[in-house]
C-alpha cells in the first residue's frame, strides 16, 4: 500500500418492496409485488391513475392508487408522458416510496439485494486511506456492515475490529451506524496501512461484486 484512493459507490436495489395487503384469491394476506404496468382511467379533464400489484402466489391483482380525479391540465408534460409510456424510472421511484406504501399496507417487505457499481474518483501517492462514498438511489434494508463485508470481502467483525480501533470512520457520524441501513451521502474512510492484506481490500473496493 502505498497510495490512497477514493471511489464512489453507487449502490441500485434490486427488489422493490412488497406490501401486505388482504388477497381476495387466497382469502388472507399476502405480499403483493408491482408488475410494473401502469393503469389509467381518463373521465373528461379528470384522470385516474393506478399501479398494478400480483399476488406472490396466485397472481391476484391489486390497483395501487397513484391519484383520482387529477385535473389533467395540472399534471406536467413529463408526468403525463411516463403514465402513458409506463416510463420504468418513474414507476420505480413509485415502487420504492416507502412513505406513500406505508399509509396502504401495515407490513411491507424489503429486500437487500442490490447492485453496486463502483468508479475511482481520485487516487494519489502517499498514505493508505479509502474513501468510499456512497450514492444510495432508491431505499434498501441493506445494513452498511454487510454491504462493506461483501463488496470488500472482509468479515463484519474485522469490520468493527477496524472502527473499534478507529481505523474505519463514517460520515456523518451516527450511533451504531455499522449496523443502520446504508444511507445516500455516506462516506467511509479507512486506513489501511499496517494492514497485511491492504492491498486486496483496495482492489475489491473498485473491482466487480466478489460474492
Ligand atoms: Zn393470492
Amino acid at each position: 500500500m502505498c497510495n490512497s484512493l477514493k471511489v464512489r459507490w453507487t449502490i441500485n436495489p434490486r427488489t422493490a418492496p412488497q406490501p401486505w395487503i388482504v388477497c381476495s384469491g387466497c382469502g388472507c394476506l399476502k405480499p403483493f409485488k408491482s408488475s410494473g404496468k401502469i393503469r389509467l382511467n381518463a373521465n373528461g379533464k379528470k384522470l385516474d391513475a393506478w399501479l398494478i400489484y400480483k399476488c406472490v402466489d396466485c397472481d391476484k391483482t391489486w390497483n395501487r392508487t397513484l391519484f383520482e380525479r387529477q385535473a389533467i391540465r395540472d399534471l406536467t408534460p413529463p408526468t403525463l408522458d411516463a403514465l402513458q409510456g409506463n416510463d420504468p424510472h418513474w414507476i420505480r421511484a413509485r415502487e420504492f416510496d416507502l412513505d406513500t406504501l406505508r399509509r396502504k399496507s401495515q407490513c411491507i417487505d424489503e429486500f437487500a439485494d442490490a447492485d453496486v457499481q463502483k468508479e475511482v474518483l481520485g487516487e494519489r501517492d502517499g498514505g493508505s486511506l479509502l474513501e468510499i462514498d456512497l450514492a444510495v438511489t432508491l431505499p434498501l434494508s441493506l445494513r452498511l456492515d454487510r454491504l462493506l463485508a461483501s463488496e470488500l470481502s472482509v468479515s463484519r467483525s474485522r469490520l468493527q475490529a477496524l472502527s473499534d480501533g478507529a481505523k474505519l470512520l463514517i460520515h456523518p457520524d451516527r450511533a451504531d451506524a455499522m449496523r443502520r441501513r446504508v444511507k445516500d451521502g455516506s462516506r467511509i474512510v479507512v486506513d489501511l496501512s499496517g494492514e497485511t492484506d491492504g492491498h486486496s481490500i483496495w482492489k475489491a473496493a473498485v473491482s466487480g461484486r466478489t460474492d
